[in-house]
């Protein structure tokens, strides 16, 4: 089935977005402007919980107050530039933020799971060798309220407006370069009062940042880590992942225990298979020595092949010898699914095909 493919024409939002105010700043910009602050939840409460994307759908609002919103505030900030839909449910939005800067998110149905796939930042400064997204650079972060709306809009998509189950922070750019802005959007999101999404089911990727992965351990939050490995050693990690030399593996696996002894979270890493590169059986015997001991599963991601980049998606034969190595070394592993593979799900392709790149 051919993806159905939305186009919007509407502008870009000139005026403050709704969620880039938190709930007590939003009360206090009610107040200063001499409306009662419990309007401040009620007016949040029909975008985090009732989908509404615009005031007039605020129905127990007075119309005068609709009115006055309507003239100094959006719901939401972005814009929906493409909308693609695959046949097994999942959902890839194509947002446009008030900069006019692109970013993706996904949503992915299965059974009675819904995640939701966001990004961080506008590109991404890591330049893993086999990903889209870090292919022109990183552009800049994106705020909290831009993390959260990509939440929102996907929740809405919804059948029934459903909550979403799950959360994976895989999207574009580094999460954990851009830490303050997740969490605080993750606060609303795991509130009862916002989307209420449990922190268990939440997951933040790193390519490695272990100043970074011991802050998020020392929060006490119950938030799952994914540290992308993709390599068994620093020589071959440094060709696939350019900023690897500036922390190490060592440096990256000791952090991942400090995770794990904090959180008591067992850690997972990513593990990319490009093929001819990293996927010989002898690199997953040495990946099993790497995590040997260690509280670890691993999830390996057979490479979706992307235009413009010369790696290929390694053999059936080679995926299978390389779970089997590690299987046999006693390693929890598991191969990731390809979801929305026709609507070019894998992360950054969308948006360079939009931009022309
Ligand atoms: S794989 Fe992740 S960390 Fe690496 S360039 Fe892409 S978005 Fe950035």
């Amino acid at each position: 089935m051919l993806p159905i493919i939305r186009k919007t024409a509407d502008a870009v939002q000139e005026l403050p977005a709704l969620l880039d105010f938190s709930a007590q700043a939003l009360r206090e910009w009610f107040q200063q402007r001499g409306k009662p602050a419990m309007r401040a939840r009620q007016v949040r409460r029909w975008v985090l919980e009732a989908g509404a994307e615009s005031f007039e759908q605020m129905t127990d609002l007075p119309r005068s107050l609709r009115r006055d919103l309507a003239a100094a505030l959006v719901p939401l900030g972005t814009r929906i530039e493409r909308h693609l839909q695959a046949a097994d449910r999942t959902h890839k939005l194509l947002l446009k933020l008030r900069d006019n800067r692109l970013i993706e998110c996904v949503l992915i149905q299965e059974d009675n799971r819904r995640s939701a796939c966001i990004s961080t930042q506008v590109g991404c400064g890591m330049g893993c060798v086999f990903c889209a997204s870090g292919l022109g650079g990183v552009e800049r972060n994106l705020a909290g309220g831009e993390i959260l709306e990509q939440l929102v809009r996907l929740r809405n998509l919804c059948p029934d407006l459903q909550r979403l189950t799950h959360i994976v922070v895989m999207g574009m750019g580094e999460p954990l370069a851009n830490l303050d802005a997740l969490l605080e959007a993750l606060e609303v999101a795991t509130a009862a009062d916002g989307l209420g999404i449990g922190a268990r089911h939440i997951t933040i990727s790193t390519v490695g940042l272990p100043a970074k992965m011991r802050r998020l351990a020392d929060l006490g939050k119950q938030y799952h880590l994914a540290v992308s490995l993709h390599a068994p050693n620093d020589e071959l990690r440094s060709q696939i992942v350019p900023t690897n030399p500036q922390n190490g593996l060592a440096s990256i696996l000791e952090a991942a225990d400090y995770f794990f002894e904090q959180t008591g979270r067992q850690v997972t890493y990513e593990y990319v298979l490009l093929g001819g590169i990293n996927d010989l059986a002898g690199h997953a015997r040495e990946l099993a020595l790497l995590l040997r001991g260690r509280h670890a599963h691993v999830n390996v991601i057979p490479f979706n092949e992307v235009e413009g980049l010369p790696h290929r998606r390694p053999t059936p034969e080679a995926l299978a010898a390389f779970q089997a190595a590690l299987r046999q070394q006693g390693i929890s592993v598991k191969v990731r699914k390809r979801k929305g593979s026709e609507i070019d799900a894998a992360c950054g392709q969308l948006r360079r095909q939009v931009l022309g790149q």
